[in-house]
């Protein structure tokens, strides 16, 4: 595979392989076992927001996912909740303040402490106790964890009436087109999104000879929201469709 970018949250990278593997990578990824908030138990709530609405906004927050932790259904405790399977985090502030993931305090921390939950003003009070647990991406996005996604890598394709005008290339706004020898060619086809912005321009002038097609490469993007690094996102993809495999046969 060729690696186009690499940090702890972004991975990319650029393959010959099917659609079809692609995108059973793409769908495992949402069965990753991931930690969520899902129970919360309000002791006091005098902020602007109803129960509902904070409980949905902290089911949201990326939680540091633990490594030894197991899938509720699947554990020990038979689904009724115990340290295995899952963490209670305490929220206990009073106004005036701006309430902020980094005021959840338990086993585990959210991924970023600068989350803001709820502006409190004087004398309001917050107080509650959540139950985060694992589950996965296909019981509820909240448990997902990041953006997986393809897209075919553009090829070009230059049709011999072509007069190479440049106009084609002035119009792509990556600037990733150049003409070599009455042909169109990419300076960097994995950076063209297929906005075809020169397909358009050729046929304002009455002309219609450049083509965007897809070609063999899947350009690959994996973005976490930060439970676990982008890398690892991949890995652990690849392991499920194996067991999936495994389980059929
Ligand atoms: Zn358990």
């Amino acid at each position: 595979m060729k690696t186009t970018k690499k940090t702890p949250e972004k991975v990319e990278f650029v393959e010959e392989i099917s659609e079809s593997l692609a995108n059973a990578i793409r769908r495992s990824a949402s069965e990753i076992p991931i930690l969520a908030i899902d129970e919360i138990e309000f002791i006091k709530n005098d902020s602007v927001l109803y129960d509902e609405v904070l409980a949905l906004r902290l089911g949201l927050i990326p939680l540091k996912t633990p490594k030894d932790m197991i899938i509720r259904e699947k554990c020990s405790c038979k689904g009724k909740g115990c340290s295995k399977c899952s963490i209670q985090l305490k929220i206990c502030e009073k106004g005036p303040c701006v309430v902020y993931s980094k005021s959840m305090k338990g086993k585990t921390e959210a991924v970023y402490a600068e989350i803001p939950i709820v502006n409190l003003v004087q004398n309001q009070e917050l107080e509650l106790i959540a139950t985060a647990k694992i589950g996965t991406g296909k019981e509820h996005t909240k448990f997902s964890p990041g953006l997986v996604y393809y897209r075919n890598v553009a090829e070009i394709e230059t049709d011999s009436n072509c007069d190479s005008c440049k106009e084609c290339v002035e119009a792509c706004p990556q600037k990733i087109l150049k003409i070599n020898k009455n042909k169109i060619e990419f300076i960097d086809k994995y950076k063209c999104d297929l906005c075809e912005s020169c397909v358009e321009e050729c046929k304002k002038h009455g002309k219609n000879c450049i083509k965007i097609i897809p070609g063999k490469e899947i350009a690959f993007f994996i973005e976490s929201w930060g439970q676990i690094p982008a890398e690892e996102i991949f890995y652990q993809a690849v392991k499920i469709i194996k067991n999936n495999l495994n389980q059929l046969k």
